[in-house]
């Protein structure tokens, strides 16, 4: 390692709490696809922040957008009338069948404002004591304390106790354990169609068409969390719309502002019967300055049917990972995913082929030590992606 870097690591030791194992790169620079360090080595970005810069790094429009908002208003905080926030919920509720919006400032606030609204939409508007949210084993909903208490993970919550109450896990993919689980208590359930901390898993299209059927036959609410895997990432919209599901609530953030912090909760006009003026808040939700980026950041999805690009361009993928799944007799598990959702699973322990893909100027993230994930920028050029498996199969193969 370089000694620029050596210095920022030891700043970060001394600085920052203790709480991020980070990788072994200092980033000084980013456009689209391709970050810098702080010694100007060159690297294609396969993660893009976690599925946050969905436009890629410095987005021109995205940041022309950025600058023309700052200049005419940053925030008046929600006591306010303002036309950007009106803007970006009829940009968001004209994709789907919701009717109204929350706006907040990350994925686990979003999952809050879902939780919240679902107990409160039962005990006002059904009249019904049930406030109980069943979730899926390997999910992930955030690390606030209800979005942990969902997420159900106890390396996470260790030290952490005690977790609030009314939140229950059943096994994913197992439609006759969620069908035990749910009682006169439950007041939904609340799932990633695409499991992303999980490993990239996606769910069956089959369970989760029946998860969709029980809960309407149970009259319990559906929340669908689409945090990383909404805004076109799974090649459509919102990821639920590849099951022809309907949830009454679902969540986002990620890529929502191309990488400033915001979140927000939909939910039909029915659901969000369960909010009135004073029932939940939050200082930054829907500020001008985030809304107009994040306006501009919808605009340019739809405007480049970015949904149908990741799902081309995923498929694509796909197929060649297979191939070389074939090629490699046995090196690579499995390849899975949706769109630009990717997960390609190694038969042995990843670490060493992961920082190898670093030194070679590749990122993507290592996920539960064997799987490779990736959440590129939807407007990566595929030929990133070859250049990400010509690099995996040489080091696979001990070139
Ligand atoms: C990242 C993520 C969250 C948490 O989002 P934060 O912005 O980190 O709070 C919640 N759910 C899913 C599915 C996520 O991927």
């Amino acid at each position: 390692m370089s000694q620029a870097f050596d210095q920022v690591k030891a700043q970060e030791e001394s600085l920052l709490c203790r709480s991020y194992s980070r990788y072994p790169i200092a980033v000084a620079r980013g456009k689209g696809s391709r970050l810098w360090d702080v010694d100007g080595k060159e690297y294609v970005d396969l993660l893009a922040g976690i599925a946050v810069t969905g436009l890629g790094h410095c987005n021109d429009e995205v940041t022309a957008a950025l600058v023309e908002q700052a200049g005419r208003l940053w925030h008046v905080s929600n006591l306010f009338y303002q036309e950007p926030q009106l803007e970006l919920a009829r940009r968001l509720l004209a994709e789907s069948h919701h009717g109204k919006v929350f706006f907040c400032n990350s994925g686990a606030e979003a999952n809050e404002a879902a939780i919240k609204l679902a107990r409160r939409y039962m005990r006002k508007a059904r009249k019904r004591d049930a406030y109980e949210i069943i979730t899926l084993s390997s999910c992930f909903h955030g690390r606030t304390f209800g979005a942990l208490a969902a997420t159900g993970r106890e390396s996470l919550s260790d030290g952490f106790t005690p977790l609030p109450e009314g939140f229950r896990q059943v096994e994913a993919g197992n439609l006759a354990a969620l069908e035990a689980a749910v009682g006169p208590k439950t007041a939904a359930v609340m799932l990633e169609v695409v499991q992303g901390e999980g490993g990239v898993r996606p769910l069956p299209a089959e369970y989760l068409q029946g998860v969709g059927r029980l809960c309407r036959d149970k009259d319990i609410l559906l929340i669908c969390d689409e945090v990383q895997a909404g805004l076109c990432r799974t090649g459509k919209f919102w990821a639920y719309q590849n099951f022809d599901l309907k949830p009454d609530i679902i969540t986002c953030a990620k890529s929502l502002a191309n990488g400033l912090p915001m979140g927000a909760m939909l939910a039909t006009d029915e659901a969000a019967q369960g909010f009135e003026a004073g029932s939940h808040a939050t200082t930054f939700g829907g500020g001008a300055l985030v809304s107009a980026v994040a306006s501009r950041t919808i605009e340019i999805l739809r405007r480049d049917h970015l949904d149908a690009r990741a799902a081309a361009l995923g498929a694509e993928f796909r197929d060649k990972a297979e191939a070389l799944l074939t090629r490699l007799g046995g090196a690579i598990a499995e390849v899975r995913g949706l769109g630009l959702m990717i997960g390609i699973e190694l038969a042995e322990d990843g670490t060493e082929v992961w920082r190898e893909l670093l030194r070679r100027g590749i990122i993507c993230n290592l996920s539960h030590g064997r799987t490779l994930r990736l959440l590129p920028a939807l407007t990566i050029d595929a030929a990133d992606l070859d250049t990400f498996l010509e690099t995996l199969e040489a080091i696979l193969s001990g070139r």
